[in-house]
């Protein structure tokens, strides 16, 4: 974090602007959720006499733009993944909250609009040198435990194998390309965001039941060239050694999960129970990861879900959550779950 210490998760809470159907309706909306950003607070009433306060290291009220939001959140991950970091940014929140305007946006002729991943890219693109450094992505989405390549709809042969000797995390069988220019990003992220739909139309299931994640990985040489090749100059020998410029690689991950309302089990059944059970599997398991985090604990039990097994090597990078909150009753209503607030904000 902006602190040093490392492996921390910042929590920024967003809330998004009332739709139509939110400003026509009851007046009560406006006192259900109010922000306090000096004091970096969120105060939910319960009803006319009760509320309860929390307080997050980011308030982001309705009037923030993306590019502020994207500028304190995402930005100082971006540049942590440019000197060699890991770094993942998350969206969590409620359907509706608006996670993926906030992360997958592709701005249209609104280039205002544009989200974290456009963003990022765009930066990313800015700093490196493509001569010498290299850029690529994968674009996958989580659905029940399974992991789709949705820059490849048919490949479901994708497998999480951690290198016993680095920790590093990949993802063989997952597309990868190359990247070398903005418009070629946003176009692959069109395609994917298409699949997406498709597959999901498929599956008979909403898109909002899985995780999309956006892998970018960034390979940079590092004192290379001939400046490393010189210096490789063996002097007893006279020969001059062939070695290879060093490589430095990080990894950037910016994930939509899914909504984090709670598919209740009783009443759902067959697919939708199986369903139900594997979301309410991985966004606890990322709770439970949050909160080892947050305690400094030792073990981080990265093992209960694929979600937090292909975040492993990201948990101890930059790792701000977005907590996105929408001013609507019937969320207000919901919120007693266990991840959202005790785990994301420090009650008063
Ligand atoms: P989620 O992905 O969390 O289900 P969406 O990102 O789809 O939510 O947002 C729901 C709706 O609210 C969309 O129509 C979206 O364009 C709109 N929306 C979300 N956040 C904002 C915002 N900050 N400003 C304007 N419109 C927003
Ligand atoms: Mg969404």
């Amino acid at each position: 974090g902006d602190d040093g210490v490392p492996g921390r998760v910042r929590v920024a809470v967003r809330l998004r602007p009332r739709n139509a159907e939110e400003l026509v309706a009851d007046a009560d909306f406006a006192d259900c959720v109010e922000l306090q950003p000096e004091l970096k607070r969120l105060k939910i009433r319960k009803n006319n006499w009760d509320s309860d306060t929390y307080e997050f290291d980011e308030v982001l009220t309705e009037f923030a733009s993306q590019k502020r939001v994207y500028e304190v959140v995402a930005k100082p991950v971006v540049e942590s993944v440019l000197e060699g970091y890991n770094g993942t940014v998350m969206a969590y929140g409620q359907t509706g909250t608006g996670k993926t305007f906030t992360v997958g946006h592709l701005g249209g002729d609104d280039t205002s609009a544009r989200g974290i991943m456009v963003r990022a890219m765009e930066d990313i693109l800015a700093d490196v040198s493509l001569d010498t450094d290299s850029l690529s992505v994968s674009y996958l989405q989580l659905y029940m435990e399974t992991i789709q390549d949705l820059l490849d709809p048919g490949n479901d042969n994708i497998t999480i194998v951690e290198d016993s000797k680095t920790g590093d995390v990949s993802l063989p069988g997952a597309t990868i390309v190359e990247i070398r220019d903005q418009q070629s990003f946003v176009e692959l992220l069109r395609l994917g965001d298409a699949h997406r739909i498709a597959a999901n139309t498929k599956l008979n299931a909403e898109s909002s039941r899985s995780h999309a994640i956006l892998m970018v990985h960034v390979k940079r040489s590092v004192g290379g060239g001939e400046d490393a090749f010189s210096s490789e100059v063996d002097n007893s020998s006279h020969l001059v050694k062939p070695v290879k410029p060093l490589v430095r690689k990080s990894k950037l991950v910016l994930i939509d999960l899914a909504g984090s309302e709670r598919v209740h089990k009783s009443g759902s059944e067959g697919h939708m129970l199986e369903e139900a059970k594997s979301i309410n599997l991985s966004l606890s398991a990322l709770g439970k990861c949050i909160n080892a985090l947050a305690e400094n604990s030792a073990h981080v039990p990265v093992r209960d879900s694929k979600l937090t097994r292909l975040l492993k090597d990201s948990f101890g990078g930059e790792m701000p959550l977005i907590f996105l909150q929408a001013m609507k009753v019937e969320n207000m209503l919901k919120i007693k779950e266990e991840f959202d607030y005790k785990s994301l904000s420090r009650k008063l």
